[in-house]
């Protein structure tokens, strides 16, 4: 490979704000729209309102249950049971995924699916506050229900495992499970209440460098050191960052490296996270990372063995403004202020690859007001708060409002997909597949 000697085309892109068509909120100040009737909205509320008990109680039992990624058996089977219990029917292990699951109550367009997470993670638990977003669903699913019907349309409960890391929603979407979906709506915990936080995209590479052992100390002339390969790239990626836009991240470990000193090994191994605002971006670092991982191998005479994407592709999150619209509309009535721009994070959810596909919102809603960073202990005490637990109300009003506003207003509808239109259309996910 050449070394390329323009800057690059992705970077002047990002830069001239080619990348991110976003609607200005002027715009969609100027929009307005009937939504659902005011007794359906106050139906909503008393919904929530009658069955706050067992909510909370879901989210403190899945709180109580942390499962890893596509593990999520517990969770999957409690939240089926209190759906059969309140009379919808359930099934899990849809798509492929046995802790996937789905409950639709009507039929046709419009079709809103309301999104529910319950994986957690490993050392901290539901550090990430995914019993939240589990109940907040499961309650804007029983909320909206009664009124489906005579709104026109269908709500979903789809139940999307492994966020965190096995980006469970893009094998949901390759199965179909939002072919038919007109807007797909979650809201996720955190420090405060955000529209659109912003997650950017996500790609993963695992690297094993191939050698030849020897001892270490008669005979290391005799070696090719693939230590020194993954050392060396390591390194490398780091000289890399001064050069990478400041909203980009890669992070590494290793995961091989030798059982003893005087053994030289014959393998070392890395895993890498790339992460970078949007796809043409992470598409150039990746060509970039790729390149650093494979001349390390040719400076110490080992061979490189790549791994793109062992899960697939986090896409950044295209927020729909005015889907959030009707979400801010909602959570104004429940006494909370929606920012509308979030901070600038550099996180990344699987709800992007999703966001991509239909029109998709990804707000945050706030379970502390302390300063604490998400993935922590002191995170997962949070999720269980007196804080969190208003949370799940209130999100589940508002999701649930949010999903009868696209049933009962024809002009939100097309309003929103224009809007998806021209932020880019639908991508072809499984294209940029390494
Ligand atoms: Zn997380
Ligand atoms: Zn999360």
């Amino acid at each position: 490979m050449t070394a390329e000697l323009t800057p690059p085309e992705a970077y002047q892109r990002f830069l001239s704000g080619d990348l991110e068509r976003e609607l200005p909120w002027e715009e969609v100040d100027r929009m307005s729209f009937v939504g659902a009737p005011g007794d359906v909205r106050a139906g909503i509320a008393d919904e929530v309102g009658a069955r706050t008990a067992s909510l909370l109680e879901l989210s403190h039992t899945v709180h109580a249950h942390p499962e890893l990624n596509f593990e999520e058996h517990f969770a999957a089977a409690t939240v089926a049971d209190l759906v059969r219990a309140q009379g919808h029917d359930i099934e899990v292990g849809v798509w492929k995924l046995e802790t996937a699951f789905r409950a639709t109550v009507g039929s046709g367009h419009p079709h809103v699916a309301i999104l529910a997470e319950y994986d957690a993670l490993p050392d901290v638990g539901h550090g990430c506050g995914h019993n939240v977003i589990c109940a907040s669903a499961v309650g804007a699913f029983f909320a909206v229900a009664p009124f489906v019907e005579r709104l026109g349309g269908r709500v979903s409960l789809i139940g999307t495992p492994a966020e965190e890391g096995g980006c469970g929603k893009e094998y949901i979407a390759r199965e179909g499970g939002f072919d038919d979906v007109d807007a797909a709506i979650m809201v996720h915990p955190g420090k405060d209440d955000h529209t659109e936080a912003r997650r950017v995209a996500l790609r993963q590479v695992e690297v094993t460098y191939h050698g030849l052992s020897a001892h270490a100390a008669s005979a290391p002339f005799m070696a090719r050191n693939p230590l020194d390969a993954a050392v060396t790239a390591y390194q490398s990626i780091s000289q890399l960052r001064q050069h990478m836009l400041p909203e980009e991240r890669i992070h590494g470990i290793f995961t091989e490296a030798g059982k003893r000193p005087s053994v030289i090994p014959s393998r070392a191994s890395a895993w890498y996270f790339l992460r970078s605002p949007t796809i043409p971006t992470i598409d150039h670092l990746t060509d970039r990372v790729e390149q650093i991982l494979l001349s390390a191998a040719d400076m110490t005479g080992t061979r490189a063995e790549l791994r793109w994407d062992p899960y697939p592709m986090y896409m950044p999150v295209r927020s729909n403004r005015t889907l959030a619209s009707r979400y801010i509309a909602a959570m104004s009535d429940r006494g909370r202020d929606t920012e509308r721009v979030g901070t600038r994070q550099a996180g990344s959810t699987d709800l992007g690859n999703v966001s991509v596909r239909v029109p998709a919102i990804h707000p945050t809603i706030a379970i502390t007001d302390r300063s604490i960073g998400g993935h922590s202990l002191a995170m997962a005490e949070a999720a269980i708060s007196a804080d969190a637990d208003r949370a799940v109300v209130d999100a589940a009003i508002a999701l649930a409002r949010t999903a009868a506003d696209v049933l009962a207003d024809d002009s939100l509808l097309a309003a929103m997909r224009a809007e998806f239109e021209a932020s880019g259309g639908v991508v072809d996910v499984p294209s940029y597949d390494r």
